[in-house]
């Protein structure tokens, strides 16, 4: 002999375990997005990032620059002492003359080099001055990206609380609810969004607002068997009736 299941009792029940699976449904989806706020914090951090990593490629370039020009100074100095001792060893006025032009060149060269040097050591001093701004305020936004971090976290936390909360009560009802049913209703609360038991309301399905026969909601009145929705398969229920 089947089992006489009271069909208003069971909704009755499932009403109120889907008042808890709507509610579980929209943590669980808040929760899924919530680490993908934190990686997008974690990314406008390392943007922030862009500027520090384009000075420091600038005072590395500055650093080559001046170290080209003192080597080219150091090189230019050499060569003007070399001239200078083979002075001496010259033979005529005109190769002697011809030899000074050339340390007089090379030390008005070396001049321009000293004044291109002391620029470039100018700069590097602007840059490292811009650099270390710059590492304090990335220090700061560090602080408050973690900090940003955090509060996500803790409400991934705050929400895992409540979803273990809520499906522990959501557990005290299952055992008023037939198997037979309670199948029914999970396999199309997984498929339709947490929303598996809906009102009529107006002749109009609340889940997904199509319109629902009079003879349909007739069957529901009757109370015999669930009743499902035409367009959405979810069940359906009268609030009148309940
Ligand atoms: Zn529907």
């Amino acid at each position: 002999m089947p089992e006489i299941v009271n069909i208003k009792e069971q909704i009755r029940t499932l009403i109120q375990l889907q008042e808890f699976d709507a509610e579980i449904f929209a943590l669980t989806r808040k929760k899924e997005q919530l680490p993908i706020e934190i990686m997008n914090l974690e990314k406008a951090f390392e943007d922030k990032k862009a500027t520090l990593q384009s000075l420091e490629e600038k005072a590395k370039t500055l650093a080559l620059k001046r170290k080209e020009k003192e080597m080219d100074l150091a090189s230019k100095e050499e060569n003007i002492k070399k001239l200078t001792t083979q002075l001496a060893t010259l033979k005529t006025n005109k190769e002697y003359q011809v030899m000074l032009a050339q340390i007089a060149g090379l030390r008005t060269d070396n001049s321009v080099l000293e004044e291109e040097i002391l620029k470039v050591m100018e700069e590097q001093d602007a840059r490292k001055e811009e650099i270390t701004k710059e590492k304090a305020r990335l220090a700061e936004e560090e602080k408050m990206f973690q900090e940003e971090k955090k509060k996500v976290e803790a409400k991934i936390k705050e929400i895992e609380f409540s979803i273990h909360d809520l499906t522990a009560k959501r557990g005290h009802l299952l055992g008023g609810v037939e198997k037979r049913i309670l199948l029914i209703y999970e396999r199309i609360l997984k498929a339709r969004e947490g929303l598996a038991l809906v009102r009529v309301k107006d002749f109009s399905c609340q889940g997904c607002h199509m319109s629902v026969t009079p003879q349909v909601v007739n069957e529901i009145k009757m109370q015999e068997k669930l009743i499902v929705c035409e367009s959405c398969a979810r069940i359906l229920y009268l609030e009148e009736d309940m």
